[in-house]
């Protein structure tokens, strides 16, 4: 039984009183409601937490995303000041991590300006935790962030903004998922169908039944972020769990290591959906240039993870060398996160591609 005062019982109240919630709006209380939302409540990471993330896995990966941002920063003449920028950073690591990979680069971190975009207080805490030693700004969201060349990471931060998910009906028509509530449970439903102009553009590779997820907050940020990369230079890399174009319910919720069902417990599970990777090049594409998405093993091992792996392999025996070389596999293999997870990187008309991007 939930206690009273649950999420769960808030959003019944409220749909009672003002009917069903799209996905977007369920997500979006699910994930951040200000005082029961999931990240607003606890640190969903690591073995302990509901889901583990690639920097929480090994430092190689974040060591390999810094000297790629800081080899772009060097190809792109070096400027003086610029923002180093953090979608989502969770506990911190993947910035900690690219803060120490970069200590060595002449004038970089001379020149950045740590900026991250953190929803969560509880998880703004840890992070201060963990970069005490550097001087970091925080922000709600993009809009805020100052006019300096950018240069950011995001890493499972898109796949935790709320979609929109739409059935195609017959005649070319779609409905919308909603998320009602009958005697006390929560369930999901749909809208009457109608037509929508937006999604004509997916009535040649859908069939009625078929559901198409709507990423506008998502659009907004790639958006957002390749106009800023047009106005006053950088890159950005999109790591993320998805695909080229979505086809399909990718509605997902993560208790303790554990798929559960959406609906079972708001606020107590992680929620997410697939990046459909085509929407955000769309939304950026119109400012800066985009890269094909490319699988996140065949990333890491342009960058050199195997060598990396081998250099720290050196020092370590036992069950740390095990759990080594379990990572390295994890973060690369296609049967693990290599194929699963996708890199894609927004940069500059006039700028080279970044590394790892150029072969
Ligand atoms: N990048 C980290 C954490 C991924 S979890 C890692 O790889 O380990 C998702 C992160 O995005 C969390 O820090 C969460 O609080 C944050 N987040 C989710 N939705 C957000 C939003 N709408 N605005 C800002 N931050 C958000």
């Amino acid at each position: 039984m939930a206690p009273k005062n649950s999420l769960k019982d808030h959003l019944i109240d409220r749909i009672t009183r003002l009917g069903p919630l799209s996905i977007s709006e369920y997500m979006s209380e699910c994930l951040l409601h200000p005082t029961l939302g999931y990240y607003t409540t606890r640190d969903p990471l690591g073995a302990k937490g509901d889901f583990t993330t690639a920097p929480e896995i090994s430092q190689m990966f974040g060591e390999l995303i810094g000297l790629c941002l800081a080899q772009a920063w060097q190809t792109n003449g070096a400027p003086k000041r610029f923002q180093l920028v953090e979608l989502g950073p969770g506990r911190g690591t993947l910035m900690a991590d690219i803060l120490r990979a970069t200590a060595n680069i002449p004038g970089f971190h001379e020149a950045a300006e740590v900026h991250l975009i953190e929803a969560s207080e509880k998880l703004r805490a840890r992070q201060a935790d963990r970069l005490h030693a550097f001087d970091v700004q925080w922000h709600g969201d993009v809009a805020s962030l100052p006019d300096l060349p950018i240069y950011l990471v995001a890493n499972e931060f898109f796949d935790a903004l709320p979609i929109r998910q739409f059935i195609r009906q017959e005649d070319d028509k779609f409905s919308e998922h909603h998320v009602g509530a009958t005697n006390g449970v929560l369930e999901f439903g749909l809208t009457p169908p109608v037509e929508l102009p937006q999604l004509a553009y997916r009535l040649d590779d859908t069939k009625p039944g078929d559901t198409i997820e709507i990423n506008s907050a998502g659009q907004s940020v790639a958006g957002f972020i390749a106009g800023r990369i047009e106005a006053l230079g950088g890159m950005a890399l999109i790591i993320d769990y998805g695909s080229w174009r979505s086809n399909g319910d990718t509605l997902q919720a993560l208790a303790d290591h554990k798929k559960v069902s959406p609906l079972s417990n708001p606020g107590r599970a992680d929620i997410t959906a697939h990046v459909d990777f085509e929407e955000l090049a769309i939304a950026a594409g119109a400012h800066c240039k985009v890269t094909p998405p490319l699988p996140q093993g065949v990333f890491l091992e342009r960058l050199g993870i195997t060598d990396r792996a081998r250099q720290l392999a050196r020092n370590m025996v036992g069950d740390a060398l095990e759990i080594h070389i379990a990572a390295h596999r994890r973060l690369t293999h296609p049967s693990e996160m290599g194929n699963l997870f996708q890199v894609m990187a927004l940069y500059d008309s006039g700028a080279a591609a970044p590394p790892g991007f150029d072969e």
